[in-house]
């Protein structure tokens, strides 16, 4: 047993804290640890650090700030093992799907690496006789991050390196079930040269975030989690006049067109249903059959869901490990029981499944629903599990309209081999990130995450370009020399 404490200003502290809430490996079913969760006065410390080293750090050359970066690239490599070990023992999900975040996170640091060219200005001339125009961008001051559970160090690294990198300094409120890889990065940031008081880590529940919201010293939230909350903290953040970008849930839609390879598109919505055990906000929880692939594509699937190798995370031959809690394995095990209850078609059941030596794990195993309808709770609720649910359609425009009515708006893919049905699809459906033949289609760390409707709520994405403007703000200078100040003429021969 463990204490997981809040890092504040170059250095593990517990403040003010005493209350506690436990942490567990959810592959055993054991407490592993204790976090401690945060008073509004700890919230008070931490924002005070991060408001004095911003006097400095606000002010340090772009140069400095892309060293820093570089080496804390480095150092997220040399610990990625570290890292891996800890998500995976924290969360369940297992070690190389842990390795997965730990490379897609990195990539938001090697953007930031290259910060210089994302914060120059523009300049235009003589916009009128003797006059032009520059602008340029500036930090905001403080600025904090409230993340999920499901990816402990990918979603904070969407936030921290850009603001950083954009000369802001940092408050993070990581999720209270997986805290730890949040230790270890205040660490490696200590390591690359970060001057303390930048990246300040508290742990907490409702009153960190509380805390966080009504800060008058805090200039901007950037949360992730689930879509209530989400809009929670942005109505909460947005009225004591902050900036908020809040990502929310997402019911995510996989089409399935006749023309498509239905093997590859099977095998494609298998990792991207059960892989991390359902619990990634871009896991395709709605496999949508269009017309003849309905048949032969629920066969496949059936035959591939029970090839999934359930079991603990620190075992390589495991495709999938626990939920992360044992609320969450009920809360999975209910939504296939009410699937079943309204008229679903149980083809692969889960909900019974133990690993031996795993006993009181939080296992559940893959589960498999045809005949969903959109009416029934396991299509209209967000599982966060693995439980893939299949809705039968006869046409492209059916199967578009049934995305298009979701609430959610986070990812959607489509299977075809035509270019044409593909076109249609990405430009008529209400999604924000998109796959052709692509299940999981998170963008790249210079292009900005983020969905529509109910899974964003405000209207900023995530890191890469639309990063960079949350965290700063533009300037836009005009300026006068008139030709009569000889001294600052461009000297000519005449
Ligand atoms: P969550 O909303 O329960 O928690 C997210 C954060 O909010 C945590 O730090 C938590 O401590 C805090 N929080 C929880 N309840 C709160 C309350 N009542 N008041 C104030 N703060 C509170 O989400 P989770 O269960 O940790 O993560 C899973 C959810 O996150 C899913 O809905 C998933 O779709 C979503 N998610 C979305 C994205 C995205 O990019 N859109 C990415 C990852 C996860």
């Amino acid at each position: 047993m463990y204490t997981v404490e809040h890092w504040i200003n170059g250095a593990a502290t517990p403040a003010g804290s005493t209350r506690t809430a436990p942490v567990f490996n959810p592959a055993t079913g054991q407490e592993q640890a204790r976090v401690l969760l945060a008073e509004t006065s700890d919230v008070d410390i931490a924002v005070a650090a991060a408001a004095k080293a911003f006097e400095a750090w606000g002010e340090s050359s772009l140069s400095q700030r892309v060293k820093v970066m570089f080496a804390f690239r480095e150092l997220l490599v040399a610990h990625e093992d570290e890292l891996a070990r800890i998500i995976s023992s924290e969360h369940g999900k297992v070690i190389d799907d842990a390795r997965g975040e730990i490379v897609r996170g990195r990539e938001v640091v090697e953007y930031a690496c290259g910060i210089a060219d994302a914060l120059k200005g523009s300049f235009s001339d003589q916009v009128s006789r003797d006059v032009d125009v520059h602008n340029f961008r500036q930090p905001l001051g403080v600025v904090a991050g409230i993340t999920p559970f499901n990816f402990p160090i990918m979603v904070p690294l969407w936030m921290h390196p850009i603001a950083i990198a954009t000369g802001n300094t940092f408050v993070l409120k990581p999720s209270e079930r997986d805290p730890s890889a949040s230790r270890l990065v205040a660490e490696l940031y200590a390591k690359a040269g970060l001057p303390d008081g930048v990246f300040n880590v508290v742990n907490g529940d409702k009153v960190a975030v509380d805390a966080i919201l009504d800060h008058p010293d805090i200039a901007a939230v950037s949360f992730v989690g689930s879509t209530p909350i989400a809009r929670y903290v942005h109505e909460r953040g947005t009225a004591s006049g902050k900036r908020v970008q809040a990502l929310g849930g997402a019911k995510n839609h996989a089409v399935v067109l006749p023309d498509a390879d239905i093997e590859y598109a099977a095998n494609h919505l298998t990792a991207a249903a059960f892989g991390s055990a359902g619990q990634r906000c871009m896991a395709i929880s709605v496999g949508v059959a269009v017309g003849t692939a309905a048949d032969k594509l629920v066969k496949t699937l059936e035959r591939k869901a029970n090839e999934v190798k359930v079991g603990p995370g620190d075992d390589a031959t495991n495709d999938m490990g626990p939920v992360v809690t044992e609320a969450a394995r009920e809360r999975v095990i209910k939504a296939v029981a009410s699937g079943a209850d309204q008229g679903a078609t149980v083809v692969v059941d889960g909900r019974g499944l133990t690993v031996d030596g795993h006993e009181n794990g939080f296992f559940v195993g893959p589960s498999l629903l045809d005949n969903v309808t959109t009416e029934m709770d396991a299509y209209r609720e967000e599982i966060f599990g693995p439980v893939l649910a299949i809705v039968r359609v006869d046409t492209i425009d059916e199967a578009i309209a049934v995305i298009n009515a979701n609430p959610y708006g986070n990812g959607t893919a489509v299977f075809t081999s035509s270019g044409e049905a593909a076109r249609k699809f990405q430009r008529e459906v209400k999604v924000g990130m998109i796959g052709v033949n692509v299940p999981i289609p998170v963008p790249m760390s210079y292009y900005s995450f983020g969905g529509w409707k109910d899974s964003l709520i405000g209207d900023s994405p995530i890191h890469g370009p639309e990063g960079v403007r949350f965290y700063t703000r533009a300037k836009v200078v005009t300026t006068r020399w008139p030709h009569t100040e000889a001294a600052f003429n461009f000297p000519t021969s005449n």
